[in-house]
């Protein structure tokens, strides 16, 4: 789970892509792309409990290395990870690792929990840029054209998770949200979160702790990326 302060509201991605397609760039194919993927939480923050030895750290670091596995077969694209093991890693160096690298995407793993044990499935929130318009080149709703590409980048790529993860969570995608993502406050790029499965149900559980499934996440959202930089 992350901490989602001032969710906004939901968009369809219908609405979504039909009012701000106007503006998607296509990137050419030979171009080298660097992915930061962040396993969320680590060290003393657990995340939310899976078992009584098994918390959301745990699956998300396991997903996250599957999933730079997976992309490090194609030849374009390089994967840096917030940790590679089971340490803290505050806020302030995540925002660190992605200052200093530049990343044309972010994508923050976490596990989800809550409403009720009957809530099952994947959800994917992308960065809030309302009161981050600060360019003074802003178009009729206030957004720099920087912002609006890195919105659209981040809706294009959460319609290919959407539909590369159904094949795990078969219909159980619970749709795009906008939400503040503490961990990018001040940092201008694209970037998605991706809370996969929930804790507080018992199939999502089981898929969860099953390295099959997790390896089966890691190719689903690996061929998210790599079909959105083809
Ligand atoms: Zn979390």
């Amino acid at each position: 789970m992350f901490n989602k302060t001032k969710k906004i509201f939901l968009l369809t991605f219908l609405l979504v892509s039909l009012f701000w397609g106007g503006v998607n760039t296509l990137t050419a194919a030979t171009n080298n792309y660097k992915i930061v993927v962040d396993p969320a939480h680590g060290g003393s923050d657990a995340g939310v409990k899976i078992t009584d030895t098994i918390n959301e750290k745990d699956i998300t670091l396991a997903i996250a290395l599957a999933l730079q596995t997976e992309l490090s077969k194609e030849g374009n694209i390089k994967v840096i990870l917030s940790r590679v093991s089971d340490k803290d890693v505050t806020a302030e160096n995540r925002k660190k690792i992605m200052q200093e690298n530049k990343p044309n995407f972010f994508l923050s793993i976490h596990i989800n929990r809550g409403f009720g044990k009957h809530a099952s499935g994947f959800e994917l929130y992308y960065p809030g840029f309302g009161k981050a318009a600060a360019s003074t080149k802003k178009d009729a709703k206030g957004l720099s054209p920087e912002r609006i590409k890195y919105l659209n980048e981040s809706v294009r790529m959460a319609h290919l998770i959407q539909r590369n993860l159904d094949s795990v969570f078969p219909r159980m995608g619970r749709g795009l949200r906008e939400a503040d993502v503490p961990v990018l406050e001040g940092l201008h790029l694209p970037a998605l979160v991706v809370e996969i499965g929930f804790a507080s149900n018992s199939d999502d559980r089981k898929k969860l702790l099953s390295a099959k499934t997790q390896k089966e996440i890691a190719r689903a959202l690996s061929r998210s990326i790599k079909s959105f930089y083809r």
